[in-house]
C-alpha cells in the first residue's frame, strides 16, 4: 500500500471502522461510496467490534515484499457481518479451526526502510477470553 493511501485509510484500519446503511441497515467494511446491499449512498460511520470468526484460512509459505513467511492468511467473518481478509497472529497453524473466535489486534506490519516509516495494521488473534474459558 502506498503511503498517501495508507494515511487516508488509517482511521478506518486502526479502529476497524465500517459503515452502516441508513436505508437498509446493512453493515459493510471497508467504507465504500454506496451500500453493497441496496446501493443507497446514505451511509454513516460504524465502529466495528473487531470480533469475528475464522471463515477460511490458508498458510502462505512464499513471502512477499516486506513480509517474512510463513503468513497465516484468513478470511474473517466479523460479528457485524462483513468479511475481512487479514493475517492471523499469536497462533500456530495447527491450532486454527474454521469457526474459531478471533479479535483484531494492531501489529507492526512492515517497516519502509528509506523513510524509516513503520506501518501498523490489523491482524486477528484467537480471542483471549474464549481461551481462558477452556
Ligand atoms: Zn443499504
Amino acid at each position: 500500500m502506498q503511503l498517501p493511501r495508507f494515511h487516508r485509510l488509517r482511521s478506518a484500519y486502526y479502529h476497524l471502522e465500517g459503515q452502516a446503511c441508513s436505508a437498509c441497515g446493512a453493515v459493510q467494511f471497508p467504507a465504500r461510496r454506496s451500500c453493497l446491499a441496496c446501493r443507497s449512498e446514505e451511509l454513516e460511520r460504524r465502529p466495528l467490534s473487531g470480533r469475528g470468526t475464522v471463515f477460511s484460512y490458508s498458510e502462505a509459505v512464499a513471502g512477499f515484499e516486506g513480509f517474512a513467511p510463513p503468513h497465516l492468511m484468513a478470511l474473517i467473518e466479523l460479528e457485524e457481518g462483513p468479511m475481512v481478509a487479514a493475517q492471523l497472529s499469536d497462533v500456530e497453524p495447527e491450532e486454527i479451526e474454521i469457526g474459531m473466535e478471533v479479535e483484531m489486534v494492531t501489529r507492526r506490519i512492515r517497516e519502509l526502510a528509506p523513510q524509516g516509516y513503520i506501518v501498523y495494521g490489523y491482524r486477528f488473534r484467537p480471542r483471549l477470553e474464549v481461551e481462558a474459558g477452556r
